[in-house]
């Protein structure tokens, strides 16, 4: 007969450390299959060589070793998820599945058609909150309702952290020796018909982050932590960095937070995803110029500020957060392009892309989102790069051509900025 197993499905909790879906899973009475699977869905919209495919392939390398030292394998699948399902249940014996929710609406609706055929074949479907603090309607107001102002937000989070006395983690090390024993083949990038991508992700680094609150706007400066493509792939534990910030520094805390506030607009707000926030903005008459977005797109806007923000976008694959914010304002605002376009750009190059994080701050800069900058304030490019970067030092890294007479700006600020807050205020009337 053959062997009773459980199977822990890695989605985007690429770690065996704290990882609270596979502790519960080593738990079970049975021996534990570690199982990826590459989803076609997504694979195929994507570049060969996405880098961030190839991260996700690193990742699960370093598990598989991990997994090794314990007798134990990765089993990698590749395939329509459906399919892979109703393949890995005649392949195995499979007495329970757990895994680490998903809150965006895609992996929502393909847990509950897998749920739905784990069921049909009597095998329970575990899944447990892990890349969050709070999750879904957890912090909600008085009325039961979500927040969708951050502040009252981020207070209610400090102090439901505070009542819980902090957040558990979750050590199964004790328990590795329920891995089920095993080699399976580890498959290639290339088997998943994927290439090295010349971009890489960068070790994430908490080392600066002393100082985060003086300075992290500053994009010259190498201070910010790098976390972000490792919270969206779960190499790292939230549990642990909050744990962390919450003794080291309140600023960076903050950003955690932020975080987490996104995912759960994301979550109570599903529409967010495509549409405006305030539906009150659905009349702004956007001039989507497909030109001037391409300038946008490619960093030759004669904004120095926007144009070193892009290419820095485009050569690494991250780009610093305040010069995230001038960019997106700047396509929105001085453009009049659509978030949804600059948004649609981000996620295709962004290592750390995370719909609710990206759809989230793409409204914030439009004015169209909960809590978002209010639609008369027009950040003016010149006087941001004063700012944050007077010696032009980050500039010069990402514009090598730069000297004085660098380009000629594609809109005049004061026209742009004008023609910003009277179309607003039009389509807002309109509506
Ligand atoms: P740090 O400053 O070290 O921050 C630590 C962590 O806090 C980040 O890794 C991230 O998880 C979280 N965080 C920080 N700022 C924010 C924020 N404003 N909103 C939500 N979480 C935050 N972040 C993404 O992770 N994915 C995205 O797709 C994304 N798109 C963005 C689009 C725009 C237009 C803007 C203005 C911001 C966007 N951000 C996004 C937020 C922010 O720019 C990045 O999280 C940050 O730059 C990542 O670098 P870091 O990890 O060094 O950040």
């Amino acid at each position: 007969m053959q062997q009773e197993v459980t199977l822990f499905w890695f989605r985007r909790d690429l770690r065996l450390e704290d990882n609270v879906g596979l502790y519960h899973a080593l738990q079970s009475k049975f021996p534990v299959i570690p199982v990826f699977i590459f989803d076609d869905a997504i694979l195929d919209s994507l570049p060969k060589n996405d880098a961030r495919v190839g991260f996700i392939h690193d990742s699960l390398a370093k598990i598989n070793a991990q997994l090794q030292e314990n007798g134990s394998s990765l089993l990698i699948k590749k395939g329509k998820t459906q399919a892979v399902w109703h393949a890995l249940i005649q392949e195995f014996h499979i007495k329970e599945v757990y895994c680490n929710k998903d809150y965006e609406p895609y992996a929502i609706a393909r847990d509950l058609a897998i749920g739905t055929t784990l069921e049909a074949n009597n095998t329970p479907f575990f899944s447990h909150k892990d890349q969050v603090i709070f999750e879904e309607k957890e912090i909600t107001k008085a009325d039961g309702l979500p927040y969708t102002v951050y502040t009252p937000y981020k207070n209610k989070w400090l102090e439901k952290y505070k009542i819980n006395g902090g957040v558990t983690e979750f050590d199964a090390t004790s328990w590795y020796g329920n891995f089920y024993k095993s080699n399976f083949d580890f498959l290639t990038l290339e088997q998943i018909g994927f290439e090295e991508s010349s971009i890489k992700v960068k070790p994430h680094n908490l080392s600066k982050i002393a100082n985060y609150h003086e300075t992290r706007d500053f994009p010259a400066i190498d201070s910010t932590s790098y976390l972000s493509p490792h919270l969206r792939f779960g190499t790292v534990s939230i549990r642990k960095l909050v744990n962390w910030a919450v003794r080291k520094n309140d600023v960076f805390l903050s950003e955690l937070i932020w975080r987490e506030f996104f995912m759960q607009i994301l979550f109570n707000f599903p529409k967010v995803m495509t549409q405006n926030f305030k539906s009150a903005y659905d009349g702004i008459q956007w001039l989507n110029n497909e030109a001037d977005f391409k300038r946008w797109c490619t960093g030759t806007t004669g904004y120095p500020m926007v144009d070193a923000g892009m290419r820095q976008l485009n050569q690494t694959g991250y780009m610093h957060n305040r010069v995230r914010m001038v960019v997106a304002s700047f396509l929105c605002k001085h453009l009049l392009i659509e978030w949804q376009w600059g948004e649609a750009y981000f996620a295709e190059k962004l290592l750390d892309y995370e719909l609710s994080a990206n759809v989230g701050n793409w409204q914030w800069a439009a004015g169209t989102g909960c809590d978002a900058a209010p639609y008369f304030r027009v950040f003016n490019p010149e006087i941001q790069l004063k700012k944050f970067d007077e010696k032009g030092i980050y500039i010069h890294k990402w514009i090598p051509e730069f000297n004085l007479g660098y380009g000629k700006p594609m809109v005049d600020h004061a026209m742009a900025r004008d023609r910003a807050i009277a179309t607003y205020k039009a389509g807002i009337l309109k509506n």
